[in-house]
């Protein structure tokens, strides 16, 4: 193992083989080696800064109907909703007094939301607040309505590849959702000039470590400025209700991992980990995360917002709650910073 991290460390790149041994070699023991070297490397680049994106979750409504996810299309009993243009400025408002500098608006694939009304939204923020960054997270959409959407002043967009391997791509997700068409929307958010973010759920249904180790590749050669990675967490109304949940343990090694292919890259210690693990968050930053997504949806809503059982909604995953999440980030040696937080690029 110790030829391998040091290639890793190295070269930042592995072959499909060797990610595959690293993972198959995942105990408590290597990931406290990982995630010491992962933090130093943060640490080289981004000091002990911890960056806040505050999540404005703006609809529930979808019409996907992704296997694992609670607020897909056939799922009768979510209680949907979407918020308004006005409540969306009143959200990041709230935010930015509150120290935030990136909104990021994330949602259903809900048709309400088309390119003129994002295109809106996006101008009424930066009009408001120029010194912020917004960040989308709306699914898949046509090349051109990302463009429009970077034109009207979007600097971000989260689209998480989920796996990439299109067999485990097909059995997460219905036939018309394809991991070409996940990759097509990925590489044209690039093309256009987005800082752009992929990532997958860690523990998911049929989840193979042959798997990871292709995430992992992907990773390598996409080079994404950010890099969403939680645990998969069954919701209890689809068709995964039965299948266990991810690791907090696993998931902070593979986010070591990611760190030390791409140690530019801005990587969140996910609501997920916090829901799976009490201090699960704290963890992920001691394992090379340097992001936290505190949510700042209304509060009427939240509760609305679920993707999977018990997603954390208040306590720390609170935006109002920003100053005890910093507390607890400076427990373990970390601190919280009023900036937009974009990718540093060293090299
Ligand atoms: N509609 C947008 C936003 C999706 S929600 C899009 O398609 O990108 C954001 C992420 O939550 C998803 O990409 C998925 O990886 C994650 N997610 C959904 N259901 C989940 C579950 N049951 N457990 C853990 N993460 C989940």
């Amino acid at each position: 193992m110790d030829n391998l991290i040091e290639k890793l460390e190295k070269t930042r790149s592995l072959t499909l083989g060797e990610y595959k041994a690293l993972i198959d070699a995942f105990c408590p023991e290597l990931a406290k080696v990982l995630a010491e070297k992962a933090d130093a490397v943060r640490r080289r680049v981004y000091g002990n800064k911890v960056f806040i994106r505050g999540l404005i979750e703006v609809s529930n409504i979808c019409k996907n109907d992704c296997f694992y996810c609670g607020i897909r299309a056939s799922n009768k009993k979510c209680d949907r909703y979407r918020i308004s243009a006005d409540e969306i400025l009143e959200c990041a408002r709230e935010g930015y007094k509150l120290g935030f500098r990136t909104f990021v608006l994330q949602g259903g694939e809900d048709g309400y939301f088309t390119d003129e009304r994002v295109e809106d939204i996006i101008k009424r923020i930066k009009a408001e607040m120029p010194d912020c960054a917004v960040t989308l997270s709306l699914g898949e959409r046509s090349k051109d309505s990302y463009q429009r959407l970077f034109d009207a002043g979007a600097d971000r967009y989260l689209l998480r590849h989920e796996t990439a391997d299109s067999g485990h791509y097909g059995k997460l997700h219905p036939s018309e959702l394809s991991l070409e068409n996940r990759m097509n929307c990925l590489r044209a958010l690039r093309e256009i000039g987005y800082q752009v973010g992929c990532g997958f759920m860690v523990g998911s249904p049929y989840q193979t470590n042959e798997h990871i180790a292709k995430d992992l590749k992907f990773i390598e050669e996409f080079q994404p400025d950010m890099c969403g990675i939680g645990p998969f967490i069954p919701h209890k109304d689809t068709p995964f209700a039965e299948f266990s949940a991810g690791t907090a343990e696993f998931t902070c090694y593979l986010l070591s991992i990611v760190r030390l292919i791409c140690p530019e890259v801005l990587l969140p210690a996910t609501t997920a980990l916090g829901s799976i693990k009490e201090g699960g968050r704290e963890e992920g930053s001691q394992a090379g995360a340097n992001v936290v997504m505190p949510n700042l949806s209304p509060k009427s809503v939240r509760e609305k917002y679920m993707l999977y059982n018990n997603k954390l909604s208040s306590g720390d995953e609170a935006a109002e709650a920003v100053r005890e999440l910093d507390k607890k980030i400076r427990s373990v040696g970390y601190e919280i910073v009023t900036d937009r937080g974009d990718r540093r690029k060293e090299k």
